[in-house]
């Protein structure tokens, strides 16, 4: 069973790499941003301030959150119900990026993360998935892109889909979440000290792929190697 880590800051283009390169290589990809938005998205439906860790922590017990995984896509179930696309909003990823600097809820999420990882080959993205989630990763990447790339790529994602953004508000954002991400004291983003390191500024989403699929090929057969 291989795992392999795919970390990076928001709009770096993880999951449409990971994704794909899951594909290639038949393995299951884990989105664990979704788990965070999910959790962001139930309290601001109640209403709840995403920053007040008591109130946030308060409510965990009350959540039931798992994945599903349907012909290769996944899907988060809210007690119940699918939430895959009421996730995706600019105010849901803001949410996600505050409940996540509460270390109850990374608690929360953390054996449901590596659950996953003990009966399949995966290629799971997020932030500390190559630090803490999965740090026995057979391979770990650590995806970047400049801040202007990944404003351009977020706001052409969200763009497509219908919403009214601006790119200056979009760039804020990321700017916002990364310094959040980055600077908070449990489980940062950081790359693994053993992470490779994948700046896709110049890719086009198929090389970025290519890149993470001849990685993973190469630590594949070199364990086979050294298996014999
Ligand atoms: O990857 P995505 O943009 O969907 O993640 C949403 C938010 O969830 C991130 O900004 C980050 O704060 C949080 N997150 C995290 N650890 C992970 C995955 C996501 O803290 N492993």
């Amino acid at each position: 069973m291989i795992a392999v880590a795919v970390d990076g800051p928001a709009g770096a283009g993880k999951s449409t790499v990971a994704r794909a390169a899951a594909k290639e290589l038949g393995f299951v990809y884990v989105d664990t941003g979704a788990l965070y938005r999910a959790i962001g998205l139930h309290v601001l439906r109640r209403g709840i301030d995403p920053a007040s860790a008591e109130q946030v922590v308060s409510q965990l017990s009350g959540i039931q959150l798992s994945l599903a995984f349907c012909q290769g896509e996944q899907q988060v179930l809210l007690c119940g119900e699918d939430v895959s696309g009421g996730i995706r909003t600019p105010e849901v990823s803001m949410a996600a990026s505050k409940v996540s600097a509460i270390p109850q809820v990374r608690a929360f999420l953390f054996d449901l993360q590596r659950d996953l990882a003990r009966t399949q080959s995966v290629i799971m993205d997020g932030r500390d998935i190559g630090t803490v989630v999965l740090p026995n990763a057979q391979v770990k990447v650590f995806l970047t892109a400049s801040d202007q790339v990944r404003a351009r790529r977020r706001f052409d994602e969200l763009r497509q889909k219908g919403e009214t953004v601006e790119y200056e508000q979009v760039l804020k954002d990321i700017q916002q979440r990364d310094y959040q991400d980055s600077h908070r004291e449990i489980a940062p983003l950081v790359p693994a000290p053993d992470a490779v390191l994948l700046d896709t500024s110049n890719d086009t989403p198929q090389q970025a792929v290519d890149r993470l699929v001849a990685l993973v090929r190469e630590k594949m057969r070199r364990l086979e190697e050294e298996a014999q």
